[in-house]
């Protein structure tokens, strides 16, 4: 595996490079194909867009297209692929993949980036094993003349996976998958709206022959009572008493809602089907209630992508053509996806084997082999969706060593903070501990205001926005450390969970720093990044982030939308305060010409360039201009500003609109992904909690991602992390490397 950004530009770079989806197609494709085409034509490379995938390639004429930027324009926001997808006999065929090696060694193109499954990129590797040998014999039938054959050795392959199941070895995601979540999760909040009212049972089925992912993901997000993924069958045959009991545990405790998923290739431990209907017959018997069934079906394929997904097929299809023009000859094809949060390239050829030997597990019924290759996280998700979902603690209390953890908000809002605070009561309750909630952050732990939790309390949370518990962006002074301490140890609090921004980690710091004159401040802390900013250290992504992302770019995708009379350009301002990831990451899911962050600043020089450049493109036919504005991104040019300079520079040639898009940012239900980070970073800081108790320790720490892991940094280290000229961002962030593509993209 190489880090596919650090590759350098080598002299053998491809004529022409060739772009198609094939297989089943999944939102996400488009933008893909979008970022291979302007990424091949900025290195001056002749980009071709290959319609209905193989089909195409072996019909050729029409079909092969040469692509401009224009060509690719307006395509990032929707869903499916709109240069097509098809399944072709023909390719399977050395006579038809002759065709389609004629085809484009006549356009020159002797490159080819595959966005498709694993039986597409299959079909991909034997084309290009086989491709001097179909030149060979295109030239000896006389169809093509010795230089072109001689102009074309080999055919050089790069690897995107569109697939909506998540089933492919060496990415962490498939292009598509975080879009099919979506789906799910909007239909599961729905159903549960109706479910919890007439007190009923529901069983939805979702995508993956072979792959559980969507289904454990989508039990995560949504809080479901039971899930039945291929890769790990009911342990026992007794799993319909089992499933039966549980659910009417549930019931007892006041569960006005059951929900159960089943995941298409769901079966037993003797390879059984286990299909949506006979739970639903299992669970009708045992309650001996309404039970209905749903099949989410294509559903689960439409609609407009993601913001992660179009994120992450744009940097995959930039990095696919800086891989092409970096391989040598005799390079292996390479497989473009993400792991542990980095664009990564490897070997493409092993990934489909790993993919291949998953499924082969399950037909022989070894499903611990298979639950092994799907890793670590996998492993661990599915042990804190089987923790969340008890209708009670299984633990009893335990005077002994059981600990008191109290939960505390702090800082602004973020989708994500109830999601976490029903992970951590449940985590923490099932391992034996008591609850208590903090109202209204650290004002409130100053007043007193504390409660204890139980179980229920946090029944339903895992979807709703907002914070039921409130918090506040105030950092206690020295004059309330007094009374703050008093509260401590009135409730004998042995640990501290602080879920929230960049305030609370400073209020935690400052309770941290105090731990010597206040001994109720000497226990471990433990703080959960939970910000739409993404600004803060010891963690990658903070959750609230991906809600407040996929929020402005449906936003921004509107505000686009509306520009149908005239020529416009839009200068949209997002938050962020001092980060740029917000600004940085709508800009390349939306499109837009121009992208300005806290971190880079504007300057004159380079706003008088970028004024005369979209003027220019407007006055040239472009249609719409796009300019998206961090909060901060300087004090003077503010939003205003660079609407009347843009006002006056377009004349009557273009009208300018603004709009800032304030604090629908901060509100909305969780989207998926920051549910399942808020549930992951929840369980692991009760872990840590407990562990440090156990080991009589009391260090205090920051829970994020750190290289795509789950990870704790030492709570001392908030401020050596920071920016070093002061702004409230950590000194370094990943999302940095977004920029050379934006610029790419435009
Ligand atoms: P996916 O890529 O989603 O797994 P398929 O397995 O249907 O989808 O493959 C899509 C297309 O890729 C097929 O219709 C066929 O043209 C081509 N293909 C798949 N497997 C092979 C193979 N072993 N040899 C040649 N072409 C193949």
């Amino acid at each position: 595996m190489s880090d596919a950004a650090d590759r350098d530009q080598a002299p053998t770079a491809p004529e022409s490079i060739g772009v198609l989806t094939s297989g089943g197609d999944a939102p996400g494709m488009n933008a893909a194909v979008r970022a291979v085409v302007r990424s091949a034509l900025k290195a001056g490379i002749t980009p071709y867009v290959i319609h209905e995938g193989y089909r195409g390639m072996v019909e050729g004429g029409a079909a092969i297209e040469r692509a401009t930027s224009v060509t690719v324009g307006g395509i990032l926001q929707r869903g499916g692929t709109v240069i097509g997808t098809a399944r072709s006999d023909d390719f399977r065929t050395r006579e038809g993949r002759r065709r389609a090696a004629r085809h484009l060694v006549e356009r020159g193109i002797d490159a080819l980036v595959v966005v498709g499954g694993d039986g597409s990129l299959t079909g991909a590797n034997l084309f290009r094993q086989e491709w001097a040998g179909l030149l060979a014999e295109l030239h000896d039938a006389g169809d093509l003349d010795a230089d072109t054959v001689q102009r074309h050795p080999v055919l050089k392959l790069a690897g995107i996976v569109g697939s909506i199941d998540n089933d492919m070895f060496g990415t962490d995601m498939t292009v598509g998958a975080d879009t099919a979540l979506h789906r799910i999760t909007e239909a599961i909040d729905a159903i549960h709206s109706t479910a919890s009212s007439h007190q009923r049972s529901f069983v939805v089925e979702v995508m993956g022959r072979n792959c559980g992912y969507l289904a454990l993901m989508a039990g995560l997000a949504t809080g479901a009572n039971w899930i039945f993924i291929p890769e790990h069958p009911p342990e026992t045959d007794d799993w319909r008493e089992l499933l039966q009991r549980t659910v009417t545990a549930g019931r007892e405790v006041g569960r006005r809602q059951n929900l159960v998923i089943v995941a298409e290739g769901a079966q037993d431990r003797h390879g059984e089907p286990i299909t949506a209907d006979e739970v639903r017959r299992v669970l009708a018997e045992g309650l001996g209630e309404d039970t209905r069934t749903t099949i989410l079906g294509h559903v689960q394929r439409g609609g407009a992508p993601s913001a992660f997904d179009r994120n992450l097929a744009t940097q995959c299809g930039y990095h696919a053509v800086r891989e092409l023009i970096a391989a040598d000859a005799e390079d292996e094809p390479r497989l473009i996806g993400i792991r542990r949060n980095r664009i990564v390239a490897s070997s493409l050829m092993e990934a489909v084997h790993r993919t291949q030997a998953v499924a082969e597990r399950i037909a022989e019924r070894d499903y611990d082999g298979a639950m092994a290759l799907r890793g670590e996280s996998f492993a661990e998700s599915f042990e804190t969706l089987k923790t969340l979902v008890r209708a009670s603690p299984s633990r009893e209390l335990n005077g002994t060593r059981s600990l008191r953890i109290a939960l505390i908000h702090g800082g602004g809002p973020a989708p994500g903070m109830n999601t976490a605070v029903r992970a951590a009561v449940r985590t923490a309750m099932d391992g034996g501990h008591q609850v208590l909630a903090v109202h209204g952050g650290f004002p409130g732990l100053r007043d007193g205001r504390i409660e204890e939790l139980d179980w229920m309390s946090v029944s339903g949370w895992v979807s709703h926005g907002g914070a039921e518990f409130g918090t506040s962006r105030r950092v206690p002074g020295p004059a309330e450390l007094g009374d703050i301490a008093a509260n401590l140890a009135d409730h004998v609090v042995d640990a501290i969970v602080m879920i929230g921004g960049f305030d609370g980690y400073v209020a935690a710091n400052v309770l941290h720093a105090a731990r010597h004159e206040h001994p109720a401040f000497d226990i471990p802390i433990v703080c959960l990044p939970l910000t739409i900013s993404n600004d803060l250290p010891g963690t990658e992504l903070t959750v609230g982030a991906d809600t407040a992302l996929n929020s402005i770019v449906g936003n921004v995708d509107k505000i686009k939308q509306s520009a149908v009379a005239s020529k416009r350009v839009f200068i949209v301002e997002v938050m962020g305060k001092d980060s740029g990831y917000l600004a940085m990451s709508t800009g390349l899911a939306t499109g837009a010409e121009r992208i300005y962050t806290p971190e880079e600043g504007i300057d004159l020089d380079g706003l008088r360039d970028d004024v005369r450049q979209l003027t220019d493109d407007i006055r040239g036919g472009q249609r719409l201009g796009l300019i998206i504005r961090g909060e901060h991104a300087d004090r003077v040019f503010t939003t205003s500003f660079l609407w009347r300079l843009f006002s006056k520079e377009g004349g009557e040639d273009f009208d300018v609109r603004q709009a800032i898009l304030g604090h629908l940012q901060q509100g909305g239900d969780p989207s998926p992904f920051d549910r399942i980070y808020a549930t992951r970073f929840a369980a692991r800081a009760i872990g840590y909690l407990v562990d440090q108790a156990e080991r009589g320790g009391g260090a205090s720490a920051m829970a994020g991602l750190v290289s795509g892991k789950v990870a704790f940094t030492p709570l001392a280290r908030f401020e050596e992390l920071l920016d070093p000229d002061g702004a409230r961002r950590p000194a370094s962030q990943v999302w940095s490397s977004l920029r050379p593509i934006a610029d790419t993209m435009q």
